[in-house]
């Protein structure tokens, strides 16, 4: 059997990551899809577990020779992309796979896939209080968090393109909502 795949997408700090992390716990048979990126790793991120850091060379060198099945240059030279190999891994082993994706990149990603695909757009409450959650965790500087900000707007835009919209405004709620889509999606045939 073929597994599914459940694309997760949001302007960089609406908490789709906290997110994801809760339902992996909670599902077992989810497994998450390891982006490649060449952005630098904040603190505690690990190779391999949170992304394959790959240089800006080394990720054109992957594009040149097909190896993503979809990749965007999110902000200006800092590129994210899913390996094809990456989800054939995680099929093979069984698993549903999730993913957490910048919007355009869940959009590809769902009109290549079509069948067996939910996309969920996670929301934030308000632009203010995306601003405050980035600044909240304490992983940009003032660069990164403009760039993050700056492409917010036109996101939230394409939350019509979507299967589903979860807004986060409380997370435990949020946390409950998600749970009960993607288990859902996962028991139907
Ligand atoms: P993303 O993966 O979308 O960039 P994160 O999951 O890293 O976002 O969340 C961004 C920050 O916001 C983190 O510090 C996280 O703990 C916090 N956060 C997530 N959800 C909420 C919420 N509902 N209310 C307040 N803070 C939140
Ligand atoms: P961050 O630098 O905050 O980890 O991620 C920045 C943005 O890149 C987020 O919106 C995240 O979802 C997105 N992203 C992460 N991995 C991928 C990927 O493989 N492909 C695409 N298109 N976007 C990704």
């Amino acid at each position: 059997m073929k597994g599914k795949l459940i694309i997760f997408c949001a302007p960089s700090g609406t908490g789709k990551t906290t997110i994801i992390k809760d339902l992996m716990q909670r599902i077992p048979e989810l497994a998450f899809s390891v982006s490649a990126t060449s952005r630098q790793a904040r603190e505690g991120e690990l190779h391999g577990k949170d992304y394959y850091f790959l240089t800006a060379e080394e990720f054109k060198t992957k594009i040149k020779q097909d190896e993503f099945l979809e990749y965007e240059e999110v902000y200006t030279d800092q590129f994210y992309g899913t390996l094809n190999e990456e989800v054939r891994r995680l099929w093979n082993q069984g698993k549903h796979v999730i993913f957490d994706l910048d919007v355009l990149g869940g959009m590809n990603l769902k009109k290549q896939l079509q069948d067996r695909v939910l996309a969920i757009f996670v929301k934030p409450p308000s632009i203010d209080e995306l601003k405050s959650r980035l600044i909240g965790r304490g992983t940009e500087n003032e660069e990164s968090l403009n760039k993050r900000l700056g492409r917010a707007e036109e996101e939230l835009s394409k939350e019509k393109h979507f299967d589903i919209t979860v807004v986060n405004d409380n997370l435990e709620k949020a946390q409950e909502e998600a749970y009960k889509i993607v288990s859902d999606f996962l028991t139907q045939e």
